[in-house]
């Protein structure tokens, strides 16, 4: 019942009993569909060479190949070459059913019609009139499958006389569907890869290949009206963390429904793509004005404002837009793909979730972040960078009890770079592994030396990267560090952000656990910007979190953050977890901080970052000052 053409075409028994005339033709027809798809041979033609060579073994006869149309309800005429075109006319549209003919049957209980007598027979009913008008007197048809076994049409003779189909004709009909089929599905692989090949199968939107193309031809087009486009250069904000944190399977969620809003904001003439990971490129194939593209970009980014809605979460994502215009800002995809990339760059640094379009400004700093990158490992052997230490005071006590190291580069030719500017440079090339355990050693050595000096033992707290994590043997180097300086694990802190902890790689959570294992302490830094829920940081055995300053600063003006810092103190107490306060600047800040029951704070109003002499200094001057208090 279930048997599919391809199964077995031809039963060998029944081949021999073919004469050997029929035999030389059931070969012909099989080798002339070999020779016609070697030579490249539309499908179309190869079913009309099959319907020809059926239509030749069996005389006053006409092939016929049907085909089911997509809504699965009715039938077309894909080949027929000797049927005239009025006839075609009147087939097209056939429904499958009880009387639909001899090939309406066929497709509805998927077997094969025979029907000696057309004009009388009730499975012609419905379509008698086209058997009377082109002298159709008997009809064979014969169901056309998939590879799968199901039914996509049929093959069928039309013969101008009363006739039962014997062996040969039943073989005949049967191998000439089998090629069909396959020949169809060659044809839809064919058309498969050619889509695969220039498509993202995430989004089903054009990838970088065709999207590049698309841009090629606009450029041509431009360049022979003489008129312009642009291309946009999209990148989805802190998308890392999303997939990082709630994982790529939501990620991938997440890339889909962008396309799909982004999707809604073209014009006629744009075309959307894929360029990669999470950006995207738009190409705006007809000349506007900068105010007409700028309104658009807004559009774009208004299309992101609402949370995104996956898997039960809910996420927020913004983009940011690079844009390069053609001809001004070049003449080729290559530079201004790269041009719209650096556009891109400049939006991110303006803040994210905003669009820039390229100058010659943004060419120049393409050209420092190259720079930054190659000086930075002749920074570090020619001891460029330094670590400033930051206090932080235990509201209880009123007493600096930790310091936190923060890198600083005071670069020979640039001048002081932030690390906010370097650090993602020395994540991108990998150059924060060494980076990374300078810091770790050169802290831990610094904590060490105070103590020599007589200051009250400080925890030293360290920043991690998510590099660290996945490359270089981290255990090992904060375990050297520890051993080389003589300082005691639980005078080292490990500040990881949310990010880190939530990559759900076991790796990670056992690495976690080890360096737990050495005895230092850890903190989640920056928390409240990621995704991750307070019990689960307490599992993993976290000692503190490190509010972010974004919820602090502005604590007595904004009820909102005030209530958020409140709800994380007494969250974090339930589970025996320490909480500082990061970005203190004023002194109602401290207060208020002090009301919440936040055990430490760090910020300007207590001590901005120091080196070491000068935090030495000030630990020295804050011990009588915490009797009166700070
Ligand atoms: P972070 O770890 O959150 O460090 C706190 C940042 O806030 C520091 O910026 C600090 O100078 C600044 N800050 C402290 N108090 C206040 C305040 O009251 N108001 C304001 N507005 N800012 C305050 P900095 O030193 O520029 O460092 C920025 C970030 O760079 C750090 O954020 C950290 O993520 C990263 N970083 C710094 N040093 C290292 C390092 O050695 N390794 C790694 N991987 N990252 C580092
Ligand atoms: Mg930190
Ligand atoms: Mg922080």
């Amino acid at each position: 019942m279930n048997r599919s053409a391809f199964d077995n075409p031809i039963d060998p028994v029944e081949y021999t009993a073919l004469s050997a005339q029929e035999q030389e033709r059931v070969i012909q027809l099989q080798q002339t569909v070999l020779e016609d798809v070697a030579l490249g041979k539309d499908h179309i033609q190869v079913i009309e060479d099959i319907c020809r060579l059926a239509e030749s073994a069996v005389p006053d006869s006409v092939a016929s190949c049907m085909l089911l149309n997509d809504d699965g309800a009715s039938l077309y005429v894909l080949a027929a070459p000797s049927i005239p075109a009025p006839a075609i006319a009147r087939l097209d549209g056939l429904r499958p059913g009880p009387g639909g003919g001899s090939c309406g049957n066929a497709v509805f209980r998927a077997q094969p019609v025979f029907v000696e007598n057309t004009l009388t027979d009730p499975r012609w009913c419905d379509i008698r009139q086209i058997a009377v008008d082109f002298n159709i007197n008997a009809c064979w048809s014969m169901p056309i499958r998939t590879a799968g076994g199901k039914v996509i049409g049929s093959f069928a003779l039309s013969s101008f006389e009363h006739r039962q189909p014997g062996i040969f004709h039943r073989k005949l009909l049967e191998i000439s569907a089998h090629l069909i089929g396959i020949v169809l599905a060659r044809q839809a692989s064919e058309a498969r890869i050619a889509y695969l090949a220039s498509h993202d199968t995430l989004t089903g939107l054009p990838n970088r290949t065709l999207i590049r193309d698309r841009l090629e031809q606009a450029i041509a087009r431009a360049r022979h009206a003489r008129g312009g486009g642009a291309v946009v250069f999209l990148d989805l904000d802190n998308f890392k963390l999303v997939n990082d944190t709630l994982g790529h399977t939501l990620g991938d969620a997440l890339l889909a429904q962008t396309a799909e809003r982004l999707g809604a904001c073209l014009q006629q003439a744009d075309s959307l793509g894929r360029q990669g990971g999470d950006e995207f490129l738009i190409v705006l194939a007809d000349a506007r004005t900068p105010e007409a593209i700028s309104a658009q970009a807004e559009r774009m980014l208004d299309a992101m404002q609402a949370p995104f809605r996956i898997d039960g979460h809910v996420v927020a994502a913004s983009l940011s837009l690079g844009i390069a215009a053609f001809p001004a800002d070049g003449a080729d995809p290559d530079t201004l793909i790269r041009k719209a990339d650096a556009a891109m760059y400049h939006a991110k640094d303006a803040g994210r979730n905003t669009y820039r379009f390229f100058t010659e400004r943004m060419n120049h700093d393409s050209a420092e972040h190259l720079k930054l990158r190659t000086d930075m490992r002749r920074a570090l052997d020619a001891h460029e960078f330094i670590l400033h230490y930051q206090p932080q005071l235990d509201l209880a006590r009123n007493a600096i009890v930790g310091v936190e190291a923060l890198i600083r580069w005071p670069h020979p030719e640039l001048g002081p770079i932030p690390p906010a500017r370097f650090i993602p440079v020395a994540e991108s090339c990998g150059a924060i592994v060494p980076i990374g355990e300078w810091v770790l050693r050169e802290a831990c050595r610094q904590a060490a030396a105070w103590d020599a000096l007589g200051l009250p033992p400080l925890v030293m707290a360290v920043n991690l990267s998510a590099v660290q994590f996945r490359r270089g043997d981290l255990e090992a180097t904060v375990e050297r560090a520890l051993a080389d300086s003589g300082l005691a694990p639980e005078r080292l802190e490990l500040e990881l952000t949310e990010s880190i902890l939530l990559q759900d790689t076991a790796h990670m959570l056992q690495l976690v656990q080890r360096l737990k294992a050495l005895g230092v302490k850890l903190s989640i830094d920056d928390f409240g910007t990621g995704y991750s829920n307070l019990a689960y940081l307490r599992q993993l055995a976290v000692d503190r979190l490190k509010i972010d300053q974004s919820f602090v600063r502005d604590m007595t003006h904004n009820a909102d953050n005030a209530s958020i810092v409140r709800a994380v103190v007494q969250m974090a107490h339930s589970l025996h977890l320490r909480v500082l306060a990061e970005g203190v600047e004023d002194a109602s800040v401290l207060d208020r901080l002090r009301a919440f029951g936040c055990d430490e704070a760090q910020g300007y109003h207590l001590a901005r970052p120091m080196d070491a002499a000068a935090c030495a200094a000030f630990v020295q001057q804050a011990r009588p000052a915490t009797a009166s208090g700070i």
